[in-house]
């Protein structure tokens, strides 16, 4: 069996061997299991389920977030001569959609959003069809984004509640905190998940948290800082505003960035993307719409002008560097009014009991939603959410829940201000948060243990070049002991 997982891991993803966890995950797979498998960000999630579907005899579902993930994930397939994988997305024309479904059996792949899978149609061709496994990819959305502006992630337990002799589920994230994977076991539906967990520590991303006096200041660190060092970044701000801002003074100090938010274009949103991937800008300045499924492995550095959301949040973000295993750095540049801030960012848009009452106001007078947001009464969100509430609480309820999740998301806030704020080191403090403890630290390991820049600034360009030879020799090295 091992054996057979490495030839195919050899012949199909030319692969020696396999990452940690990887294997052990597969196996409970195939044993039809339900698995929850927790991997750092840049550890080969995709391959757990990649593989696996070259073993078993039906298609393999997969529920993604986000648009670029999913159509990043049916590249790499399409790349290594998969011709069966179907990215089924809002993109697609209602006949388009159509011509899909009445062939959907014929995919090996079968990419979704969790909107989709609760369509009504897209729900009954799925039950109808025989599946060998459905994923749920970056299943920590199912917590941080469920509650939050897609209610359709709840959905889906529902769904898989419906479905009794169900395929196994395999649920994959790189950021799971109790109350992360109590979500993901509910909202799953799961029966008794084997849980395949690594650390989630990065030795080789250094964390720094560095006040400054005002806006303007900051500005001007982050500028210096950038060009300090060699290697791309990913610098994220709050608003999409920020983020052209940014961009549009750092080039003129002949720093090589564009910016990347969810106010743009898909199109040109790609064109980014694909900018950065091809080492033609260094820099990306985004909200945190950039970067799930962007497979950059020499990023150097991730800078944060603000506080964000959340520890999980946080982890994904720098956890975007140093997928090489060269040293990368992860700072945080803050003023004393940030706080403040990140809090209005992360509840602006979030609707109270005000916006339940015209709500429900609106469905008493039968005027549609959309109307509602066409007249700036609610936001697309606000509909969305409450939409989701109203149909299974009551008023008095719902308003309830909203003042609960407001709270838990200031509550966020102020966990991963204390992590970087505190005086004690933020790597443990970040590993403690999620269950775990670190068995060593690296040199220079955060702002708190000490570190001097200059020599991750230097080892940091040492090691890129270095990591690259030895991953080719590493790479003839284990071809020729495969063809032995
Ligand atoms: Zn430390």
């Amino acid at each position: 069996m091992t054996n057979n997982l490495h030839k195919i891991l050899f012949e199909k993803f030319g692969y020696s061997s396999f990452r940690p966890g990887q294997l052990e995950i597969i196996q409970s797979i195939l044993q039809q299991e339900d698995v929850v498998a927790i991997l750092p960000t840049g550890m080969g999630k995709s391959l757990c389920y990649q593989l696996p579907g070259y073993i078993l005899p039906h298609s393999v579902v997969i529920i993604s977030p986000l648009l670029a993930l999913m159509q990043d994930q049916v590249e790499q397939l399409k790349k290594m001569g998969e011709k069966r994988v179907i990215a089924f997305n809002s993109f697609l024309t209602q006949s388009e959609k159509q011509t899909l479904l009445n062939k959907l059996e014929q995919y090996k792949f079968i990419f979704l959003s969790p909107e989709m899978v609760t369509q009504e149609k897209v729900k009954e061709k799925l039950k109808s069809i025989p599946i060998s496994l459905i994923v749920a990819d970056e299943a920590h959305c199912i917590s941080q984004w469920g509650y939050d502006f897609r209610p359709d992630y709840l959905r889906l337990g529902e769904w898989l509640g419906d479905n009794m002799d169900r395929p196994p589920v395999l649920a994959l994230t790189a950021t799971a905190t109790k109350q992360v994977m109590d979500d993901i076991h509910t909202h799953l539906n799961m029966k008794k998940p084997t849980q395949h967990i690594q650390s989630l520590d990065r030795p080789n991303i250094r964390y720094a948290a560095i006040e400054v006096d005002s806006r303007e200041g900051k500005f001007d660190k982050i500028a210096k800082q950038i060009d300090d060092f060699t290697g791309p970044g990913i610098l994220y701000t709050q608003s999409r505003k920020k983020a052209d801002n940014y961009a549009q003074k750092l080039i003129t100090k002949g720093i090589r960035i564009a910016s990347y938010h969810a106010g743009m274009e898909q199109v040109d949103r790609m064109f980014v993307q694909q900018q950065f991937l091809n080492n033609e800008i260094d820099w990306v300045c985004a909200t945190n719409a950039f970067g799930m499924g962007v497979h950059k492995n020499d990023v150097r550095q991730v800078i944060h002008d603000h506080f964000p959301s959340s520890v999980a949040n946080y982890s994904q973000e720098i956890g975007r560097a140093g997928r090489d295993g060269a040293d990368s750095l992860a700072t945080l540049f803050y003023t004393k009014d940030d706080e403040d801030l990140s809090i209005f960012v992360a509840t602006n848009d979030f609707p109270d009991e005000a916006h339940v009452n015209v709500f429900m106001e609106a469905t008493r007078n039968g005027i549609q939603p959309t109307q509602l947001v066409s007249q700036s009464l609610l936001s697309e969100t606000h509909v969305r959410i409450l939409s989701y509430w109203l149909s299974r609480k009551t008023m008095e309820e719902t308003v309830k829940i909203l003042h609960q999740l407001r709270l838990q998301k200031i509550q966020q806030i102020h966990q991963i201000k204390d992590i970087l704020l505190n005086s004690t080191c933020i790597r443990e403090k970040i590993v403690q948060f999620f269950g775990q403890a670190i068995n060593s630290k690296p040199l220079n390991c955060c702002s708190k243990c000490g570190m001097e820049l200059d020599v991750i600034v230097e080892s940091s360009k040492a090691n890129s070049s270095y990591l690259t030879l030895q991953s080719w020799e590493n790479r003839l090295s284990s071809l020729f002991h495969m063809i032995d």
